[in-house]
């Protein structure tokens, strides 16, 4: 069953799993692609319910099951799914039939793929971090980047735009991305040492902060990773945004910020993208 929630986004629904779809995105003729949500897994406490990641302190055989469930509802085999390492790095990866690495194996310490490859499933996983998803319909070539502030700061969705222009020759103005769900700037507070960081990357900088203490600010991820993506060429009306915040919605999705404390971590959801051949 599929919902439509805006002009953005439809919610698909597989038996009890709840996942997301951008139909302006790209065809699901050529082009897989989902966020997954926490609705329908068998997680529980903090974890509730369908966490996807090994690394977060979960019971190991209720993450296998989640990612059973999420296989089946997503028809993408998560465990021969193509991952990252991710540390919030600016490393992006051109993912190949060469380096492909064995099923359950991560590509390696990076947070964002590129690849042409069809029928070969990647994701990244996330909790607060900003997803995007990147498809260039020209020449049949997805990225996907993991963005949190160090990400961000660091420039890895131009970072992943370029590597695709490099691999593919994809032309910035045609390509298409969704800035999938994040924590928001309603949401996202922070000190002085982050301010400072974008206060270096960003000359317009104070247009993504709101100061709301004496050393604090609220900032705004999704639209600092729009602004760099503009600049180096993106048409705006091909970022396609889906406005969601992890701290005000989670009921779908997992939020490190709201509800990762220290010694107890929180769920992950995904981005996944695949090419259809
Ligand atoms: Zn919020």
């Amino acid at each position: 069953m599929a919902v439509k929630i805006s002009d953005e986004i439809i919610e698909q629904h597989h038996g009890g799993v709840l996942t997301l779809t951008f139909p302006r995105l790209g065809h699901s003729t050529f082009l897989k692609h989902a966020i997954s949500t926490r609705v329908g897994g068998v997680s529980k406490g903090n974890y509730k319910s369908l966490n996807i990641s090994y690394k977060v302190a979960d019971e190991r055989l209720r993450v296998e099951e989640n990612r059973r469930i999420l296989s089946n509802a997503l028809e993408i085999d998560l465990e021969q799914a193509v991952h990252l390492t991710q540390v919030h790095s600016d490393k992006v990866f051109h993912l190949t039939a060469e380096n492909r690495p064995p099923a359950g194996e991560s590509l390696g310490e990076g947070d964002a793929v590129i690849t042409d490859l069809p029928n070969v499933p990647i994701y990244i996983l996330v909790a607060d971090c900003l997803p995007i998803l990147f498809y260039d319909q020209a020449h049949q070539a997805i990225g996907l980047a993991h963005a949190g502030w160090r990400g961000t700061v660091a420039r890895i969705a131009v970072k992943t735009l370029d590597a695709m222009r490099t691999a593919f020759g994809t032309n910035p103005q045609e390509v298409k991305a969704v800035l999938g769900p994040a924590i928001g700037p309603c949401c996202y507070e922070v000190g002085t040492d982050v301010k400072e960081e974008f206060g270096k990357a960003f000359p317009d900088a104070e247009e993504l902060l709101e100061q709301t203490g004496k050393s604090h600010w609220k900032l705004n991820i999704p639209e600092a990773n729009a602004r760099q993506l503009m600049e180096a060429g993106m048409d705006p009306d091909r970022i396609i945004r889906s406005g969601l915040c992890t701290v005000e919605h989670l009921g779908w999705f997992y939020s490190h910020r709201a509800e990762a404390g220290p010694g107890s971590p929180t769920g992950r959801f995904g981005a996944f993208m695949m090419l259809v051949k």
